[in-house]
């Protein structure tokens, strides 16, 4: 009952992620002008949920279980299916998770985690049979309350990474110092006034201002803003959108590209 029930959760979750790519793939259009990146932080939340259900089920047929003494399947197909079933979700947890990286998709990485939770749960059940067949029956109730704990404490870290990112939260201090370093070395660049980087979707979305030589024209300010774009997309991965605004030190004339 619990196993089909998990599996159902499994396919959900498969089904939302391949529905959430074929909408985040989809173009910019004149609705939605910054793209449909942020789907992605959509699924991870409805991911997070399905898994927390998947917490709630688990919790419900522990308490019944032992209320109702069940007897629960035979032990020896428990733990095979057990150990089968663990490999499986390690190789699928691999498997996704590669994709994730290859795509920076954090819908993917989020399912690669799911899988991840599946496998140490049948782990789990693994060591509850070894423990049984020793005639430990008080560990697994113990484990019942590791695996609740466990998934609820992978599902709320998703939902709140996902909540954070559609409130456009900063990228790490650690990478808007390298941004700004990439920044730094085009040729032109005095300084560096702010500089901004949200992640939407796969995408980095970057926003900065340089401080550029008064005494260049408008144009050559332009390039200096093109060329830091242009490195900025060389030497940094997954970049979607750079908008540079160049200050000039003393004038202080603004422009915009
Ligand atoms: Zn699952």
């Amino acid at each position: 009952m619990a196993v089909s029930l998990c599996s159902g959760i499994d396919i959900a979750s498969a089904l939302t992620v391949i529905l959430g790519m074929k909408l985040a793939n989809k173009s910019l259009d004149l609705e939605h002008p910054y793209g449909h990146g942020k789907v992605e932080f959509i699924v991870v939340s409805g991911l997070s949920l399905l898994l927390i259900i998947s917490a709630i089920v688990l919790f419900v047929n522990s308490v019944q279980s032992i209320y109702l003494q069940e007897k629960g399947p035979d032990q020896w197909l428990t733990l095979v299916a057990g150990l089968v079933l663990a490999g499986m979700n390690w190789i699928k947890y691999k498997y996704v998770k590669c994709v994730g990286f290859h795509f920076n998709s954090p819908a993917i990485k989020t399912l690669a985690d799911h899988s991840k939770v599946d496998a140490i749960s049948s782990a789990a059940v693994v060591i509850g049979v070894i423990f049984a067949k020793l005639g430990w029956h008080f560990v697994d109730p113990l484990i019942a309350i590791f695996e609740i704990g466990h998934i609820v404490l992978v599902s709320s870290q998703m939902l709140s990474g996902s909540i954070n990112s559609l409130m456009d939260v900063s990228i790490p201090q650690a990478d808007i110092r390298s941004l700004r370093k990439i920044v730094h070395e085009v040729n032109g660049v005095m300084d560096i006034g702010y500089l901004h980087a949200r992640q939407i979707g796969r995408d980095l979305w970057v926003e900065l201002s340089i401080i550029v030589d008064p005494d260049i024209s408008v144009f050559n300010g332009k390039e200096i803003a093109g060329k830091v774009q242009e490195s900025l997309s060389l030497k940094k991965e997954h970049i979607g959108n750079v908008q540079v605004q160049f200050l000039s030190k003393i004038k202080d004339s603004v422009a915009t590209t």
